[in-house]
């Protein structure tokens, strides 16, 4: 099982891609493909694309297109939800104490990182970032 995680630019600004990749190998997840890259409007709206119209879209648009983050596909058992919970609430005032958001985020639109949210949602954000020879399978 595979899931999409981005380092969003304010964590990746903030040099705490280190930290945060380290929580999800410490809870066994495999790193199976990485890089560096800065999000297109265009690509925005791909990844994006449940959100368009909503009151924060264009903010979180500007947020996410406006500086380099960090996209990294993530590899093992259960990995969608577990993530999700180990990144905690979308709204760092909600989120649980210890999680990613709790100790990175500045608020729910700036909130450090990003996880699919379902088999659905992995399969299809997967393909916005990554072509299948950039992703390395055990
Ligand atoms: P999650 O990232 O936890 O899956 P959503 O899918 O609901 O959350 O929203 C996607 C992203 O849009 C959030 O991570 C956040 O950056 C932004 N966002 C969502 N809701 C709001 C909001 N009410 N105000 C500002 N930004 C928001
Ligand atoms: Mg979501």
């Amino acid at each position: 099982m595979k899931t999409l995680v981005l380092v969003k630019p304010d964590a990746f600004g903030k040099g705490h891609t280190g930290d945060i990749l380290k929580r999800y190998e410490d809870e066994g997840f495999k790193i199976v493909a990485a890089k560096v890259m800065q999000m297109t409007e265009k690509i925005a709206a791909k990844h994006y694309v449940e959100h368009i119209g909503r009151p924060y879209y264009e903010e979180l648009v500007k947020f996410m297109t406006g500086a380099p983050l960090m996209a990294v596909v993530l590899s093992g058992e259960n990995v969608i939800s577990r993530v999700r919970e180990i990144n905690g609430a979308t709204n760092p005032e909600k989120a649980a104490e210890g999680t990613i958001r709790k100790l990175y985020a500045e608020n729910g639109s700036k909130n450090a990182v990003h996880a699919s949210d379902s088999p659905e949602s992995a399969a299809r954000e997967i393909p916005i970032f990554f072509s299948a020879t950039e992703i390395f399978e055990e």
